[in-house]
């Protein structure tokens, strides 16, 4: 076992794929849900899995939940029970807070009480599966500021074969492929010799306006 651990609050569809990925990468978690058949499901999985009312601090004291490294109030729809969940969990001085938020006012309100990272599934998703449905290549995308992203391309059957410095990435369209995954493993910071071939995956970083000159040439 890692020894980070979590606490995460409400165990719906977004909460509970949180905990058990978390456990799948080795980590503590107590999920805390106050429905004892969502409990049920989920004890087997997680490390310890209670039924509480999220807004009961005597609880949540007795569950030693200020000894926690990082919190997670997962409970979307009921915006109150979100807020007063954040709320116990910063009182209570774990060291970082991360709440999801189901619109823009829930998501200011939860940074104004100091939550150290509010997340937005849905809107997220939304913009993450509209980026994939226009670029085919796309798999997956970070962004780092307003105008750069890093993003991870397959390789288009028209770069083939083509090394690196025949792509020619950076002069021109003024990105940078920095990572090149292959089947045998991963080619990071490329050399201009070095090989592209079909179904590889590029890592490509750069200006957005650039990555998306790049996207479209090479389709
Ligand atoms: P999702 O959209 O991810 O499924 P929901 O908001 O529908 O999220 O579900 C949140 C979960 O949080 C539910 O399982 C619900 O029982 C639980 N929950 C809601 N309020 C509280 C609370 N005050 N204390 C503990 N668990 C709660």
């Amino acid at each position: 076992m890692k020894n980070q651990q979590f606490v995460v609050i409400g165990l719906g569809r977004f909460g509970s794929s949180l905990a058990l990925e978390l456990m799948d990468l080795g980590y503590e978690v107590l999920g805390v849900d106050r429905n004892e058949e969502v409990v049920d499901e989920m004890s087997n999985f997680l490390t310890y899995a209670v039924v509480a009312d999220a807004t009961d601090e005597d609880m949540l004291r007795s569950l030693g939940i200020r000894n926690f490294d990082c919190g997670i109030v997962a409970i979307g729809d009921d915006i109150q029970m979100s807020i007063l969940a954040a709320i116990l969990l910063k009182e209570m001085g774990i060291r970082q807070v991360v709440a999801k938020a189901i619109s823009v006012l829930h998501g200011r309100a939860l940074e104004k009480l100091g939550v150290d990272r509010v997340i937005f599934p849905e809107r997220d998703m939304g913009i993450r599966v509209a980026h994939q449905l226009v670029t085919p290549n796309l798999l997956d995308y970070i962004e780092l500021s307003k105008d750069y992203s890093i993003v991870e391309l397959t390789v288009p059957a028209a770069l083939d074969g083509k090394t690196i410095g025949e792509v020619n990435a950076r002069s021109r369209f003024g990105c940078s492929i920095v990572a090149v995954q292959k089947p045998g493993g991963c080619l990071i910071a490329p050399t201009s010799l070095d090989l592209m071939n079909t179904n590889d995956i590029m890592v490509v970083i750069g200006n957005n306006n650039s990555i998306h000159d790049f996207e479209t040439a090479i389709d």
